[in-house]
This record gives structure tokens, sequence and C-alpha cells, in this order.
């Protein structure tokens, strides 16, 4: 569904990506892992259309993206969330739902979207007139996931949807993670936590210095020495 070959993107002299090749196929959780700074955010921008590579090409089902708006890009069937969540926080919880479908013209079946939305986010529908600034950081980050859940994306891109969350809300989280992807999104997660996202991945790729260091079934990664040592600390 997509690939990634040999990506190299810089930020002025700083070359934040180099030669980067990875895949995501159909139906799959696919987790990237790696140190602060390593790159992992840069890929998924990079997907996005939010940064320009220097070299190497994006795959989305064939088609090349390196020219392609971020906005058309959604229009394809990515949709990303972005770290630290970036909802409308003046606006209420379902005018943020809104504006996740407002590239969409089949209206009647964004409705059930919007149903299918508050179905898996149940909390949402309870604050759905709430001002969305004013919910907690849990449900500020079901409110980003739902919202992009209402442009249909066939890929979905996590960055870091753990962070700064309590426990009981990342298990609460990752499970609908989990029935998202049950239901047919294809998902790219970022997660610092890496326990975390070897044990709810089916691949992962560790990142070093914006490349990829090692790659395989998150089962097998997760027994190895080096990968407990130097990740999920010892
Ligand atoms: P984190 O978990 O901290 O977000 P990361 O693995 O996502 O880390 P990136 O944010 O992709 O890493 O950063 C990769 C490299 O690019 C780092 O060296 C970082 O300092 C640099 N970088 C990222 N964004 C910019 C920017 N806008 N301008 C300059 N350098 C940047």
């Amino acid at each position: 569904m997509l690939k990634l070959e040999n990506l190299s993107v810089h930020y002025g002299a700083i070359e934040a990506l180099k030669n980067l090749s990875l895949e995501v196929h159909k139906g799959e959780i696919v987790s990237l892992i790696g140190a602060n700074g390593a790159g992992k955010t840069t890929t998924l921008r990079t997907i996005s259309g939010l940064e320009r590579k220097t070299s190497g090409s994006i795959l989305f089902q064939g088609e090349d993206l390196s020219k392609v708006s971020s906005s058309a890009i959604v229009k394809k069937g990515i949709s990303h969330i972005p770290e630290g969540r970036r909802i409308f926080p003046k606006m209420s919880v379902e005018e943020n739902l809104e504006l996740g479908a407002i590239t969409r013209k089949d209206k009647a079946q964004v409705q059930k979207d919007f149903e299918k939305a508050y179905l898996l986010f149940p909390r949402l529908l309870e604050r759905k007139h709430q001002i969305a600034g004013t919910l907690s950081g849990g449900e500020q980050q079901m409110l980003a996931i739902a919202r992009g859940l209402l442009s249909k994306p066939q890929l979905l891109i996590l960055d870091e949807p753990s962070m700064g969350l309590a426990p009981i809300i990342v298990h609460e989280i990752f499970e609908i993670i989990k029935n998202i992807n049950e239901e047919g999104t294809t998902i790219l997660l970022v997660e610092q936590n890496a326990n975390l996202a070897l044990k709810i991945s089916k691949r992962s790729y560790i990142i070093k210095t914006g490349t990829v260091e090692t790659e395989g079934f998150s089962k097998d990664l997760l027994a190895m020495d080096e990968i407990r040592k130097a990740y999920l600390g010892g």
C-alpha cells in the first residue's frame, strides 16, 4: 500500500532522513520505534506532504506522492494525527469532527461515519457540545483520532498517541486503535513506548539517525536481547 524507497529529507544542512526505506501492506499495523530525534516524525510528515524529500520516492497505492499537496494526499486516503493532537480548542467536539469530513461530498455516508465515530468513542457523544479545549488529554486524543477517521482514510498515521496520557487511558486508546485496524484501516504508528508499539503492531522498523536500523515482525523484535536492552529497558 505504502512504499518509501531511499528517502532522504533535509532541514537546511541537517540530514533528518537518509536513504530510509520501508513498506506498509494493506491491513497491517506497522510501528516505527526509535530515540528522540531519530527521524520518526519527519518520516510521517514527509508521507503526508508536510515536508519534502530531497531524494528517494514515496509510493501510495503505486502513485508517487512526492509532488502531491498535503490536502490532496488526505483525499487520496491518508489521514495523519500529529503529535500533540492539534484539535481546535475553541470549537465544540462536533465542530472539530465536522472539519474532519470537510473535503467529502458523500454527505449521507458522512452522517453514517459520524454515527460510527460516536459508537467507537462514546465519550465524544456524551460531550459533543463541549468546547474541545476543556476535554481531558485522553479525550482530546480520542477527538483527534475520530476527526482523522472522518476523512475515511485507508491509511491512518498516528504520531505518539500515548504522549502525556495516564496508562489506563493509553490502554483504552490502544484498544480503539486495534478496533479501527480490525475494521479495515491500515495503520502506521510512531510510538515512544516501544513495548506498546511492538505489542500492537504486526511489523516494526527501528529507526536510528534517519535510517532503518532493524526491521522485522514485532514478536521477533520483542524477543531480541539487543532490542530489549536498547528500547525496552532491559
Ligand atoms: P521525536 O520523538 O523527538 O519527535 P523523531 O524521531 O520524531 O523524534 P524528528 O522530529 O523527525 O525525530 O527529527 C529528526 C531530526 O531532524 C532531528 O535531528 C531533529 O532535531 C531535526 N529536525 C526536526 N524538525 C526540524 C525542523 N523543523 N528544523 C530543523 N531540524 C529539525
